[in-house]
This record gives structure tokens, sequence and C-alpha cells, in this order.
């Protein structure tokens, strides 16, 4: 049974009952990825890297029993349907090999798809000052494997593309070059692979799949610290893989000298060539990236002139990652259709309300005190005490300022959270910061960073 077709006549008969961009959203990433003809049972994947809870439940909930359906109608009799994420069914996959001892196939053509998430390709990743670096040295490691950087290590925070980065070095890298052998597994993938090896005493198997490969992509490798013996396998697999000239990508959280529960001897490989990262995206990449994802969506501005000022919107509160800033996008976009209510920017911010307080909630006055104190290197018993040096004063009212422009404290409140000071002396410290900033770019640049530093976590 030809799965490919059978899920063409299901869409066939799905998209008929669907809004258009209910079927883009829920429909559309969903795919067979097997059907068991003994128990009449067809599996289907839900092809989003992250995991999404959200999306996939509401696909069970709103859409399995249409899927149900549009099966039988294609199928001639019924199928129970089964919805997982692609994650989901590779953990699975992992588990159900490893004991049989099965040998990895190589990974080629069809297989590319099992490995790899399609969506995530250079074409499709947005470049920008941000991220400019790690995508030319991606380009170029899978442009040319082993000769380029080896081992590459790319490292930033949740949400901002090292994963997609590491799959379009893949993807790319078997499209030049189809023969090769690339893997790509998050270090956990690793870990769990090599426990069940100990397990079933096959590490023969193991080794051969890890130290006969041309090209390791590594994801989330700080998942691995503080676990002693995965860390020597790993040590001895990138030394098998690095003497005979292979390729070794490794993305991490941390860059490696933030990494510390990790043995020097693999901090040390880690540095042996290139190191960069990716930083959260500006505006105008944020903007970028959202238009991309609205073009997917097939929602189009001629339909929608106010989308420019939603995507504006979005793009100015969800600052720190991009899965968060393509969900919210999605977020609204599939609401205002579910609901058949116009997209505007008061539906936007109903909708958002809670992703933006969620947001704006994290930033605490206390959290501002702190990331001030730490900049300033002063105490935090300091700027709420009487003290009136300079060098307390000044992180002070620069503590003010921000309290007063990241959260919703009024001046007196202000005042009361800083040594019960009168709100008159906030007012004048927040005057005060306001106008330096205009003329003194140093300082201008500093408030940027303890802004970055408050909200980066
Ligand atoms: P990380 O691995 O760094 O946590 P991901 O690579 O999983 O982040 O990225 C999260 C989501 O954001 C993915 O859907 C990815 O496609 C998207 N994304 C991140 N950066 C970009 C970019 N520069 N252009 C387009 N999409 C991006
Ligand atoms: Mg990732």
């Amino acid at each position: 049974m030809d799965k490919e077709k059978v899920w063409k006549r299901a869409l066939g008969e799905l998209k008929d009952n669907v809004t258009p961009i209910a079927y883009e959203t829920w429909i559309k990433p969903l795919g067979i990825r097997s059907i068991d003809e003994e128990l009449n049972i067809v599996y289907i994947e839900f092809d989003e890297h992250e995991k999404n809870d959200m999306i996939l439940r509401t696909i069970k909930n709103r859409y399995l029993p249409m899927i149900e359906d549009a099966i039988e109608g294609a199928l001639g009799e019924h199928f129970r349907v089964v919805v997982k994420d692609v994650d989901t069914y590779r953990a699975e996959d992992i588990k159900r090999d490893q004991p049989k001892g099965k040998k990895t196939k190589r990974v080629k053509g069809l297989d590319m798809e099992k490995i790899f998430n399609p969506k995530f390709t250079f074409e499709n990743f947005v470049v920008g000052g941000s991220n400019d670096l790690a995508y030319a040295a991606s380009l170029a490691v899978s442009e040319s494997p082993s000769e380029a950087y080896n081992p590459f290590f790319i490292y930033g925070g949740s949400g901002l593309g090292k994963t997609h980065l590491l799959n379009a070095i893949g993807i790319h890298a078997l499209e030049l070059n189809p023969d090769l052998n690339v893997l790509y597994v998050t270090s956990e993938m690793f870990t769990n692979e090599y426990i069940e090896a100990i397990k079933n005493k096959n590490m023969h198997d193991f080794n051969k799949k890890y130290r006969e490969l041309d090209i390791l992509l590594i994801d989330d490798i700080q998942f691995i610290e503080g676990k002693e013996k995965v860390q020597e396998e790993f040590f001895n697999t990138f030394n098998t893989l690095h003497n005979s000239n292979k390729q070794i990508i490794i993305a991490s959280d941390r860059s490696p000298d933030k990494l510390i529960n990790l043995q020097e001897r693999l901090r040390t490989r880690f540095k042996w060539n290139l190191i960069v990262d990716i930083q959260p995206a500006d505006y105008e990449t944020r903007v970028a990236i959202l238009n991309k994802k609205l073009s997917g969506l097939n929602f189009s501005v001629e339909e929608n002139p106010e989308i420019t000022e939603v995507i504006n919107l979005i793009a100015e509160k969800v600052k720190d990652n991009v899965r968060e800033l393509e969900g919210a996008l999605t977020r609204v976009v599939s609401f205002s259709q579910l609901l058949h209510q116009e997209l505007t920017v008061s539906f936007a911010k109903e909708k958002l309300k809670d992703i933006f307080t969620n947001i704006e909630s994290t930033i605490t006055p206390e959290k501002i005190k702190k990331e001030v104190c730490k900049y300033y290197n002063v105490k935090v018993s300091d700027i709420i005490s009487q003290k009136k040096t300079n060098n307390i004063a000044f992180p002070r009212q620069v503590a003010m300022y921000l309290v007063r422009e990241m959260t919703d404290f009024s001046f007196p409140n202000i005042g009361q959270l800083f040594g019960n000071r009168h709100y008159t002396t906030v007012m004048y410290a927040h005057e005060k910061i306001e106008n330096e900033i205009k003329s003194d770019k140093n300082l201008k640049e500093v408030i940027k960073q303890i802004k970055e530093n408050i909200m980066s976590f």
C-alpha cells in the first residue's frame, strides 16, 4: 500500500472539510509514517521538530475523527489513526532497533526525511546580524565537510536556530553528496543509545554506527554534562572520527567554557577549531522571520492590510526566542480563522495576552535590581540603603529608571521598593537617566546590555 497515495487521497477530502488556514496550520504538517495492515492502524506523524503539545492536542481533539473518516474513505475500510510527533516516533524507533542490534542503514535518499526535519533548510533560514556568522560557517561546513572547520561548535540560547542550522548542514551536505554517511542526534539520543547498548552488550553495533560516519551532527551537547561514562564514550567517538578526518558539528546552549560539568579534555577538543554563537534576532530579522513564516501559512497581506501592524506588534513583544515568535504568529492566524474573526491588532493583543504577560511577568523589580547591581558590582542592600556616594547612587537611579520602564509600577511604588524614598526622587532619577541616555552613547549601550540581561531568563 502506497502511503503517499493514501495520504494524498485523504488530504483531498480533508481539504474540503476545513478552512484553508486550518488546513495549512493543522493538517498540512501531518503525513502518514506507516500503515499497519495487520492491526488496521495508520500512524500519522506530526512534522514539527520541536514538540508542541498545544498543536498536537488540537489536532487530536479537533481533527482526529475527521482524519479517520478521510483515511477510511481513502482505504475503503476503517483504520484506527494514531498521531504522534516525529521525535516521539524517532525515539521509539531507536528503542525498538537497539535490542535486535539492527545495523544502521546508510542515510540516503528516503532515509533523509527520517533523520532531518525537511523544513530546516538554509533556504528557510532568515539571516541577520545576530546569526550571519553562524549561517556562513554552517554553509561552509556543509559544502566542505572536514575541510572548512572541524570540529564546528555552535552555541546560543533556546529557540535561536541551532537545531535548524544543524539540520540544514546535514540536508545540504547530502544534496551535494548523497553517498555521505550523515547522522543527526541529540546528545540525549546518544546517551540513551549508549545505555541500551551496554544493557544489551551490544557496543559493537553502537561503535560501528557512530564511528563510521562521515558527518556527525550532535545537538544539545549540554545534556551530557555531569555524565562521566557518556562523556568518556563521546570522547572516544570524537577522537575516532576526528582522527580519520570526519566532520563533527556540535550545538550547545552555552559556550564550551560555560559547560562547567564537562571533562577538560572534551572542552579542549570543542575549542580546537571554530566556535560561533547565535544571538537573539534583532527587530528587523524578527520581522523578516515572521513574514517568511506568514508566506508559508498562505496568508497574504493583500488579504488583510492590518497584518503588517500585527507582525510589528509580535516582533516588538517576542524578542528572545524565534520559536515563541513563530508560535505567537501561528496562534493569532489560526485563531482568527477558527473563530472567523478579522485579524486586527486588538484581536492579536487579546489572543496573545498570556504569552505577553508571561514574558512581562518574568520581569520583576527584584530581577532588575539584581541585574543592575551585578553590572555595577554593588550590593542590592546598598541601593535600597540610604547611602549617597556616587558609586551607589548612580546604579540606584539606573535601577529606578529601569523598573519604571520595564514594569507597571508607579513612581510612589518604586520609591517604596528603594528604601521608602519619596516619589519625586524616583521621578528625578527617571528623568535624569532618560536625558543622559540621549547624550551619552556609552550609557545607552550599558542600559541596553542590562535590559538584555534582565530579559534573558
Ligand atoms: P534551537 O535549537 O536553537 O533551540 P531551533 O533551531 O529549534 O532553535 O529554532 C526554533 C524555531 O525557530 C524553529 O522552527 C526554526 O525554524 C525557527 N528559526 C530560528 N531561527 C530562525 C531563522 N533565522 N530563520 C528562520 N527560522 C528560524
Ligand atoms: Mg535545538
